[in-house]
């Protein structure tokens, strides 16, 4: 049986799966369209995401809403996410054991969305989905095509504003995203 959008945000929000689960003050499960084209897959929530329960609101997340506007595309158009729902004390990296809890609720995020295009954000995110060898700094702008999505991976907007000079390389990965976009068929 197919899981439902309502089953699963009921599954992420009883989870304990993790010991991330301990001292949060609000499960993230993701937000935006859940038909979307684009999906977006971050590390986890940090303080303001815990406070609010939704992802990237801080202000990395203010700087990805301006990076998607400068695409010509909205918050609302595309699903984002991170690949553990419950913020890690000190914003400290999710382990793998971590990850590999919260695995499963990605993964069925993902098939309920059929997303055409993942935008990988960041080191601690695409080491989950595309394998713990991969580096941020040599996959960053590649395309993967896997089971049928495009995958592409940048850094992430919280590194964007520690290092400001790697906008330039991240602006190049997102004419990227908006060309893949115009040249795939709209999903059906
Ligand atoms: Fe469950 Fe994921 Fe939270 Fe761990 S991070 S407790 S697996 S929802």
């Amino acid at each position: 049986m197919e899981i439902s959008w309502d089953s699963l945000n009921t599954a992420i929000r009883s989870c304990t799966q993790c010991g991330l689960a301990r001292g949060i003050t609000n499960k993230v499960p993701g937000q935006g369209n859940p038909h979307a084209r684009l999906m977006l897959i971050g590390e986890g929530p940090g303080a303001q995401e815990d406070a609010q329960g939704l992802a990237f609101v801080g202000a990395a997340g203010q700087l990805l809403t301006r990076m998607l506007g400068a695409i010509s595309l909205t918050r609302e158009e595309v699903y984002i996410t991170n690949t553990v729902k419950c913020r890690p004390p000190n914003n400290r990296a999710p382990s793998p054991e971590e990850t590999a809890a919260c695995l499963p609720f990605l993964r069925a995020q993902t098939a309920l969305i059929r997303p055409q295009v993942i935008l990988v954000l960041g080191a601690s995110a695409l080491k989950v989905v595309l394998g713990p060898d991969k580096r941020i700094t040599s996959s960053r702008g590649q395309w993967t095509l896997s089971k049928g999505v495009w995958i592409l991976p940048t850094y992430h907007p919280a590194a964007l504003l520690r290092d400001p000079a790697r906008k330039r390389e991240a602006w190049a990965d997102l004419c990227l995203l908006r060309d893949k976009l115009a040249e795939l068929p709209e999903k059906v």
